[in-house]
């Protein structure tokens, strides 16, 4: 099966090409693609580059030029909800755009018309995740994750964006990457570990926090990759 894993910083990819000893490189569409065989898969890797936009050009890209048939997402959020602290990992049941708002129109927040608030990931790969976080002995939180296009360091917006939504973690390329898998109707997985609180230290902690959050969701989205069945 041909598998895109994609990030959206270098970070995040980093941990997955250092367990490959040799790939190919693509350039495209103002991205790096890297292509390498694991097992039975073949693999497509990219970092997207941050935000709505570029998220949506790299999985568009790894779908239409390089075949992807399921994608996997792997980086780091910031937590919304208090069960979640620094380290721990998500994965997303659906994911919503926070910044979306025509209500002038009557629409709630977060819906374009002929689109829907929620998108939903694919529930076997939900499965598949839950099964290796037993075999792993690893906490996987499953939940709502919000995005938008802004790094949210305010405990106010994140409240508006708990209470709006429901979320349990936000960040910037999950229902970009969701609304591109979805209209090409390819199976895909968000993956996030936390990197901070969304909140006034939200920028200090991802500092910090980054690196080794992202290595954390990096981990498990290899171990996926090894039991996806071809
Ligand atoms: N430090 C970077 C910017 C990081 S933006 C720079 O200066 O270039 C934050 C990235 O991590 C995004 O890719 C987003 O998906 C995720 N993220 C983690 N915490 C977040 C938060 N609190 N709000 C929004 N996105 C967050």
């Amino acid at each position: 099966m041909k598998i895109a894993i994609m990030g959206a910083m270098r970070e995040e990819i980093d941990p997955i090409l250092e367990k490959f000893e040799s790939y190919k490189t693509f350039e495209y569409a103002g991205n790096v693609f890297y292509t390498c065989t694991y097992g039975v898969h073949e693999l497509v890797i990219a970092y997207s580059k941050i935000g709505k936009v570029f998220s949506a050009i790299t999985a568009s890209v790894m779908i239409e030029r390089f075949g992807a048939q399921v994608l996997l997402f792997s980086g780091v959020a910031g937590g919304i909800s208090k069960e979640l602290k620094i380290g721990d990992l998500i994965m997303a049941s659906a994911l919503c755009q926070h910044d979306v708002d025509i209500t002038a129109f009557g629409h709630p927040y977060g819906f374009i018309p002929e689109g829907s608030v929620m998108i939903e990931t694919d529930s076997d790969l939900r499965s598949l995740a839950a099964e290796i976080a037993v075999d792993m002995s690893i906490d996987l939180y499953e939940g709502i994750i919000a995005t938008g296009d802004q790094f949210v360091a305010s405990a106010e917006r994140k409240a508006w964006i708990e209470k709006t939504f429901n979320a349990d973690a936000l960040e910037m390329e999950g229902a970009s990457v969701a609304c591109v898998c979805h209209n090409f109707g390819i199976p895909f997985f968000v993956l996030r570990a936390i990197s901070d609180s969304a909140d006034g230290e939200a920028g200090v902690d991802f500092d910090t926090f980054l690196q080794s959050s992202a290595q954390v969701s990096a981990k498990f989205i290899l171990e996926m990759v090894k039991r996806i069945g071809d």
